[in-house]
Parts: C-alpha cells; structure tokens; sequence
C-alpha cells in the first residue's frame, strides 16, 4: 500500500488535528459564532503578517487575490513593472494584459534574483508607473527575491509595491509593516498548511489612496466592498467556514510552535536537502538568493527531470514538482515549507535517489541521505 506524500511547492500537507478542525459540523456563515471567528482570523493575519493594515481574506487560490491586485489598483493603460524571474513573474504580465493596462516588463534570467538598482531605474526614468508587482519567492525557480530592498526603492517613489508571497509568508519573515510593503498577497495551500482554497491580501495607506482612483472593473474582488464588510467581521458573500475553522487551528499550531522555530525549522529542512544535492554532485537551479521554503534541482545531464518526477510519483506516490515553462525536463522542485518534517524531507532525499539510480545516473548511493542527517543530527 502506497502512502500519499505531498511534498511539491502546495498543496502542502495539512496537519491532521486542523483536519478534525475541519470536521466540525458546519455553522452558518452570519451567526454570532461565527462573526467572532472572523474577528479572531483577523487578528491572526494581522499577526502573521506583522502588520497593523487590515488583511482582507477571499475565497479563491491566490491568484485571486493576485488579479485583486491588479483591479483594485490601476486603471485602463497604467504602466507597472512586472518583475519576470519565473512562471508566476509572467503571471503578472498576463493580468495586466487582460485588464487592458500596460505591463514595463522587467525580465530577469530564470534561476536569478532581481537587481533592486534595476527597479529604481525604470520608476525614475517613468514616474507614471503606478505599481511594482514582484514574488517575495519566484516559486518556479526557488529564487527569493529582495523584497526589504526593493521597498526602500518604493517608499521614495509614488509606485506602489505589490508582492506575492503566496509560497513566502509562514516558511520565511515577511515583515509588512517593518519592511514598509504596500500589499503583501498570500494563499492558504503553501506554508500556510492549509487545503487550497483562501486568499489574503494585506493592505497598506499608500495602496488604499491608489485604490481610490482605480477604475478597472472588478465585483467579487472588490477591495472597497470587501474593507467594509470584512471591518466588520463579515464576509461580503458566504465565508468557506471550515477553511476559517481550520485556519484558526494553524493560528495556534503557530503560537505553540512559534513563528520563528518554524521559519529555522524550515531553514534547516532546506539546508539538508541543498547538502544532499551537493552530495549528488548536482546543482541548484537557483544560482543567487536560494530561497528556505523549497529547492529547485537541475536534473543531471542526459536524465529527465519530469522522469525524476514520474519516477517519485508512480513507484512511491510521492509528489514533488518539475519544472514549468522553459525549466521543464530540466529542473524538479522540492517543498520544505509547511507541515513537512526532517523525516519527511530524508523520505523524498531517499526516493529521489533510487529515481536517480534507477534511471542510470552514476553517484554513491546513500550520499544524498548521510549528508542531510549530518546537518539534522547537528540541528
Ligand atoms: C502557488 C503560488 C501562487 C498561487 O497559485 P494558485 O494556484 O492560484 O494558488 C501565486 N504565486 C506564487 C509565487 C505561488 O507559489
């Protein structure tokens, strides 16, 4: 019998105590039960978060509250940069392009991190760009991106900083208030150990007075609505409840763990699998800033990195991801972040050896797992 093992970038395992959460039978979505919940989600993102701006919460996988971002901020023909170092980079592109505004495309080379001097360049050459849309981590190369430093090339512009960190926030510090980020975008399904399914997005002063003159169409992710009811504890349409529950149950598993135990938790994870890849003599797909909450591996010459994948997959139903786009067949991608333990990440070290070997790459069975409980044993 074959254990699922979910170990790609999301959706990330969920633990079961929130899923018995869950399970709680349904209450309605305008009782006083559960107005209170909404309050004590509230409090817990602001928390999360570490700001004081409201976070509102959608229903949706975050992109929706990535397109929230666009809707709620510009207006027909406004210029924002794009930075481009990955799939979800382009996303941004692609949501402007399909709301009619205009994308100042920032490309960086996959597996590379943005140059904040490169940002500050094209706001002052064009002071009518109005956004910067950025990934606090570019999940499809495992790149973070400098998003501290970033902000402070924002804060002495009128560009507003957008950053999606759907896979970031809970398996690394994002600041919003310390760093000064204008809206900070999350989803549920990452390291937020939850199923897919809620969005978030963090709001701040310089976002709300761009809002206000923001005239592209929007209803179900209206910023504006949503400030009004969710102020209130109310959702502006029906609230996915169990989600609430069960996102109230990972508000303490946080507290009991501590925020900061989890990101080193997730530090060293991340650390024992970069040592394994070394020990393989293989290289991270991430040549600058290597980010904590997943790795992305390049496939060793001549091997398939969607048949490492498969390999995983179908022998051992085990889920890691390959590569999207340009990376596919080159790179496969490993989740640190989350409800994963060091057990859990010796596990895909382990299969991912046998996939190796099995697939005829020459390497000392074994390396990849002694090297990762070194750094475990030393933790
Ligand atoms: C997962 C992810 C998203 C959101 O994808 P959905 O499938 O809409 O949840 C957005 N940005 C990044 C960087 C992600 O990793």
């Amino acid at each position: 019998m074959k254990k699922v093992s979910l170990l790609a970038p999301g959706p990330t395992p969920v633990p079961p105590r929130t899923m018995l959460a869950m399970a709680q039978p349904l209450i309605h979505h305008r009782s006083s039960d559960f107005l209170e919940m909404f309050g004590r989600v509230r409090a817990g993102l602001k928390k999360l978060f570490k700001t004081d701006n409201e976070v509102l919460t959608f229903c949706s996988s975050g992109t929706g509250a990535m397109d929230s971002s666009v809707s709620n901020l510009l207006s027909p023909g406004d210029k924002a940069i794009c930075v481009r170092g990955g799939k979800f980079g382009e996303r941004w592109t692609e949501l402007l392009e399909a709301y009619g505004c205009t994308p100042v495309n920032l490309d960086v080379e996959w597996g590379y991190a943005v140059k904040p001097e490169q940002v500050e360049a094209l706001l002052k050459d064009d002071p009518s760009i109005k956004a910067v849309y950025v990934q606090a981590l570019e999940t499809s190369t495992g790149v973070a991106h400098p998003i501290q430093e970033l902000a402070q090339v924002t804060k002495d512009s009128d560009a507003v900083l957008v950053v999606d960190a759907v896979s970031a926030l809970g398996a690394y510090d994002i600041p919003t208030d310390e760093w000064g980020l204008d809206v900070v975008i999350s989803g549920s399904q990452k390291a937020m150990m939850l199923p897919p399914g809620l969005a978030f997005a963090s709001i701040g002063p310089k976002a709300l007075k761009l809002m206000e003159s923001s005239t592209l169409p929007k209803f179900y992710f209206s910023w504006a609505k949503e400030l009004k009811t969710q102020g209130i504890n109310k959702g502006a349409f029906t609230s996915p409840v169990p989600l609430f529950i069960g996102l109230l149950d990972i508000f303490d598993l946080i507290e009991e763990i501590g925020l900061d135990n989890i990101f080193k938790e997730t530090a060293v994870k991340s650390q024992a699998f970069k040592a394994a890849v070394a020990a393989w003599g293989l290289e991270l797909f991430s040549k600058e800033n290597a980010s904590t909450g997943l790795t992305a591996v390049l496939a060793p010459e001549g091997i398939d990195a969607q048949d490492v994948v498969g390999w995983l997959k179908e022998k051992y139903a085990i889920f890691i991801a390959g590569g999207q786009a340009q990376a596919k067949g080159k790179i496969f991608r490993v989740a640190h972040m989350g409800f994963i333990s060091e057990f859990d990440t010796l596990k895909a070290i382990s299969a991912i050896e046998m996939a190796l070997a099995g697939l005829g790459y020459k390497f000392e069975m074994g390396a990849g797992v002694a090297a990762a409980q070194k750094i475990f044993g030393e933790a």
